[in-house]
């Protein structure tokens, strides 16, 4: 569909750009994660749009950690964004740190302070906060404004050189205290925290905020198109300010609005509380909106390329169904995901007429979908069965085309069998069904000239492996757990994760590797966790076949 669309509004900017022959037709994005958490779908959105417009038009995209915080960061968080980025199919061009240009930075900050356009504010938070004023009323100026240049050359060597405790002075910029845009308002250029940071130790201890560190990091890579979400849009004045006084690289910002999906949350201090206080299993938990979880939950790099795709790239906010996700990985799978039979939910099914020990094999093609069915394989076939338990009724209803005793089924790719009795135990369960065969009825050489209704999948009693099978359902109960009352976690589901123990599947699931999708049939879709090993296989369902969720 991608050759199809018509452009997003990026890209008509970046054809504009090149018509004109800004930069020379040069294009360079980046993607600029902070490294305090591990990716989402929603960076995901960010991702295919600043590496998809470099590709598109011959450009390059850098990937920029943007590691100005040293609180909160971490090379755990470094690695695996780098793993997610890779991942989902793109290669970046450099990799860069914020932090590398913390010298460079610093310098940036003297130039200002040189051109009386910065000083050293020793006001509390209170009282800048304070002074600010509101959107209606225009903030007020202190005496550290007019501190000379000299004085403020001096106290910002001794934030640098640790003179002063944590938050006992900033530099802000000297902008505009009366400016509608409150961003304007003498904003916060770097604070002190005497903190030890991931790539840069104890080398610093006063840190560059965010809006003085990213245009400038932008301006050094020399960025033409600096792509970040709405919320940014009040920044931009001071993005363009910054680069404008030190007359740097005039990289530019444009915002799109981010990706929000129902039935999930998207921060990553939100997400890292589920982590940490073991609501779920990591941040790569199947029922996680992370990379890492969606890819451990079985979902393929195309499938989140092509979601990202049909979102498309608008100005304003919106709430996408994750519904959309799962019908993106359901395509995918269907073209892709090889067709195999594991019972979930096992019963003992007993041919009565064929005979004890004897085995045969039967054949069935791993992908229908694809023309040459993608090869094939052979599947045991003997005596005993396990198949589903609700896929036999003691008392059906009427139209209940399965097993019911004197119903007729075909058990996939083999025969067609007729239900004569079933077993019992004290509790009233199910333990065995009795079943006779149709030995003309074998499937690809069938001569009984029976027509049954239904067909069930199985899995050979003596040829059978275990697994452990966990089906997926949404996180969270409703659709936007981060705009109810109280605490986000109250609307956790507490029912999202159901694990099947004992199941069965056909032996040749023993060779399966974590990534690649299998259907079971009738089942849904499943891949095998990474935690899984040959002793105790343990598959994860990705999607089920169809749409089932139900508002309830
Ligand atoms: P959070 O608020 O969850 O911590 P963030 O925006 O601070 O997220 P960053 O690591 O700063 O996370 O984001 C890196 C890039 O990804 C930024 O350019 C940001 O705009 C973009 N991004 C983050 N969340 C989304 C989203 N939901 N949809 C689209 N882009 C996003
Ligand atoms: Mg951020």
């Amino acid at each position: 569909m991608s050759e199809e669309r018509s452009l997003n509004f990026i890209e008509e900017i970046v054809e504009e750009d090149i018509h004109e022959g800004k930069h020379g037709g040069r294009v360079l994005t980046r993607f600029p994660p902070e490294p305090n958490g591990y990716l989402h779908i929603g960076h995901a959105k960010s991702i295919c749009l600043n590496f998809g417009v470099a590709q598109k038009y011959g450009g390059q995209t850098n990937l920029r950690f943007d590691d100005t915080n040293p609180v909160k960061e971490d090379v755990e968080y470094v690695d695996s964004i780098k793993e997610d980025v890779k991942w989902l199919g793109f290669e970046w061009a450099n990799e860069l740190y914020a932090s590398d240009y913390f010298d460079l930075l610093y310098a940036f900050a003297v130039n200002l302070i040189r051109q009386g356009l910065a000083y050293v504010d020793d006001s509390t938070p209170e009282e800048i906060a304070e002074q600010k004023g509101t959107p209606t009323e225009p903030g007020k100026g202190n005496k550290y404004r007019n501190r000379s240049v000299e004085e403020n050359l001096r106290l910002f060597e001794e934030m640098k050189n640790g003179q002063f405790p944590d938050g006992a002075k900033v530099l802000r910029a000297k902008i505009d205290l009366a400016s509608p845009n409150m961003h304007m308002r003498d904003p916060i250029m770097y604070r002190i925290k005497h903190a030890h940071h991931h790539r840069t130790g104890d080398k610093w201890c006063i840190y560059p905020m965010y809006d003085f560190a990213h245009g400038e990091s932008d301006a050094i890579e020399e960025i033409t198109h600096s792509v970040c979400t709405l919320e940014f849009i009040p920044h931009r004045p001071l993005y363009d300010w910054f680069i404008e006084k030190l007359e740097i690289f005039p990289s530019k910002q444009y915002e799109f609005a981010r990706l929000n999906l129902n039935y999930t949350v998207m921060s990553k201090r939100k997400l890292l509380q589920l982590v940490t206080e073991n609501y779920v299993d990591g941040w790569d938990d199947p029922r996680m909106p992370t990379i890492s979880g969606l890819r451990r939950r079985g979902y393929t790099p195309a499938s989140i390329r092509d979601f990202c795709e049909r979102i498309g790239v608008a100005k304003r906010e919106n709430m996408i169904d994750v519904g959309l996700l799962e019908f993106c990985i359901r395509e995918d799978l269907n073209k892709t995901a090889w067709r195999r039979m594991a019972v979930l939910d096992p019963v003992k099914l007993i041919i009565t007429d064929y005979p004890e020990g004897k085995s045969e094999t039967v054949f069935n093609e791993n992908n229908p979908e694809v023309e040459g069915g993608e090869g094939g394989r052979e599947i045991p076939f003997s005596r005993e069965l396990w198949i589903e338990r609700e896929d036999f009724m003691e008392e059906p209803p009427k139209k209940f085309f399965r097993l019911a005793v004197g119903n007729m089924v075909r058990l996939k790719s083999a025969y067609i069998v007729k239900c004569e009795g079933f077993k019992k135990d004290e509790a009233g369960n199910i333990t065995e069904i009795y079943c006779t065969h149709i030995p003309e009825s074998r499937s690809g050489n069938d001569t009984s000239g029976i027509n049954v209704k239904g067909t069930i999948h199985w899995v050979s009693v003596p040829h059978a492996k275990t697994a452990e099978v966990r089906l997926y359902d949404r996180l969270f109960q409703v659709e936007d757990p981060s705009n109810e009352d109280g605490d986000f976690k109250e609307y956790i589901n507490p029912n999202s994760l159901h694990i099947l123990p004992n199941a069965y599947i056909e032996p040749d699931l023993a060779t399966a590797v974590p990534g690649k999708g299998y259907q079971f049939i009738r089942k849904g879709y499943f891949t095998l966790d990474k935690n899984s090993t040959p002793d105790k296989l343990v598959f994860n369902r990705t999607v089920t076949l169809k749409d089932g969720w139900v508002k309830k």
